[in-house]
């Protein structure tokens, strides 16, 4: 674990900017060049090794962020997913993964390591229990999802980090839908962590990155394979993910109080069945949340009444958009079932517990009457909607 001697806004706001040290400016100015002068230097610079200037800099704060050594940024958290398995993963070896995890990395699993001869096993839970059961003599790498996407279970990170390590196996955590600011998995023991920086980092809708954290050398072993798979950030959008971060503190917190809020409403809510927020001391791992979490992240899900069709409450949200992607400032909702795990099937869905009337629910920063106003205006149309068809 590194250290940080500075606040969560500072580091936000400051750490790896690159000085503009010949204008002064108050930001830091952009290097496009994809060629740099190498003959009286160490480092050769270059795009796709991750290291121009507003890349090398911006891996600073990332790093900072997560209390790591060492960061690299790339294209997409698949990109940063893929760059993580393969590195750790060769032909013969065995990995162990969580049954509730991003539907992308699921599919990226099952479809690609099969051909490079990359066995894997998927949890029946989430248990460390359960991940103790799937390991096998050559288990090679852990990953886990927590909270996870989209029913929001909590995995136990020291709990697994402490398995993996008394069998001298690697672990890795997506640690996207509860942010930097809300966990740091590094220390409780974990080994690299991963972001889809698409999501809170950039916080805006409008960049699509990942993000690897960790001690130097599994980065350097990182930045080795990455290198040639090619999947590093434009410097304009690292550029662009280092102004939108400025903000990440105070956005997350903004969303953890909204989500929380909204989380005590639906569950009070007469026309709501279920919902899976790790804030609500009904969550069944709430203690644990509590212990790992620092705040308790703007994403939950649930789900409406037996006859509420979910699609229909949906499409009569005015303010609340559905969209994919989550994190943004903005609120979005969407059906797990139809986007995020549209690549899993029915019955891979039905036995982790996504069901078609599953709602995700990214809460942004709006004013939370307004938010309330608007599910429960969408809540009566979807009402009116089913009693003409009954
Ligand atoms: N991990 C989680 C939890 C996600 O929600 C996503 C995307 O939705 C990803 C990883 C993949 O990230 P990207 O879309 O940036 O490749």
């Amino acid at each position: 674990m590194t250290k940080n001697k500075l606040g969560l806004n500072t580091i936000c706001t400051h750490v790896g900017e690159v000085k503009d040290e010949q204008f002064k400016g108050a930001v830091s100015p952009i290097y496009l060049s994809t060629s740099y002068q190498f003959d009286d230097v160490d480092v050769k610079r270059y795009p796709r090794y991750f290291n121009t200037p507003n890349q090398e800099f911006l891996s600073k704060k990332l790093a900072a962020l997560e209390h790591a050594e060492a960061a690299l940024i790339f294209g997409s958290g698949m990109a940063a997913i893929n760059a993580m398995f393969l590195t750790f993963l060769k032909a013969g070896d065995h990995l162990v993964v969580q049954n509730t995890l991003y539907g992308g990395a699921s599919n990226f699993i099952k479809e690609q390591l099969p051909k490079m001869g990359i066995d894997y096993t998927f949890t029946n839970g989430y248990s460390v229990s359960d991940f103790e059961i799937a390991i096998k003599p050559n288990t090679k790498l852990i990953h886990i999802e927590t909270p996870s996407n989209p029913l929001l279970t909590i995995t136990d990170i020291e709990g697994v980090a402490q398995l993996a390590k008394s069998k001298n196996i690697i672990t890795t955590i997506d640690n996207t839908f509860a942010s930097p600011v809300n966990q740091n998995p590094i220390d409780y023991g974990i080994d690299i962590v991963m972001h889809s920086a698409t999501k809170y980092l950039g916080g805006h809708s409008d960049i699509l990155a990942g993000a690897l954290m960790g001690s130097q050398k599994h980065m350097d072993a990182i930045w080795d394979v990455a290198k040639n798979l090619g999947g590093s950030l434009s410097d304009m959008t690292v550029w662009m993910l280092e102004r939108s971060i400025k903000t990440l503190g105070l956005r997350v917190k903004a969303q953890n109080r909204n989500a929380k809020r909204l989380a005590k409403y639906l569950y009070k809510h007469p026309d709501v069945k279920q919902v899976n927020y790790p804030g609500l001391k009904s969550h069944p791992e709430h203690d644990l949340a509590k212990k790992q979490m620092k705040g308790f992240g703007g994403m939950l899900s649930f789900e409406l009444e037996e006859g509420l069709d979910a699609s229909v409450f949906q499409k009569k949200l005015k303010l609340i958009k559905s969209s994919m992607s989550l994190a943004g400032v903005e609120s979005t909702v969407l059906s797990p079932h139809l986007t995020s795990h549209a690549l899993l099937t029915q019955e891979e869905r039905d036995k982790i517990g996504i069901s078609d009337q599953l709602i995700r629910f990214s809460v942004g920063i709006e004013s939370k009457n307004d938010l309330i106003q608007d599910i429960e205006q969408a809540i009566q149309k979807t009402k009116e909607k089913s009693q003409v068809y009954l």
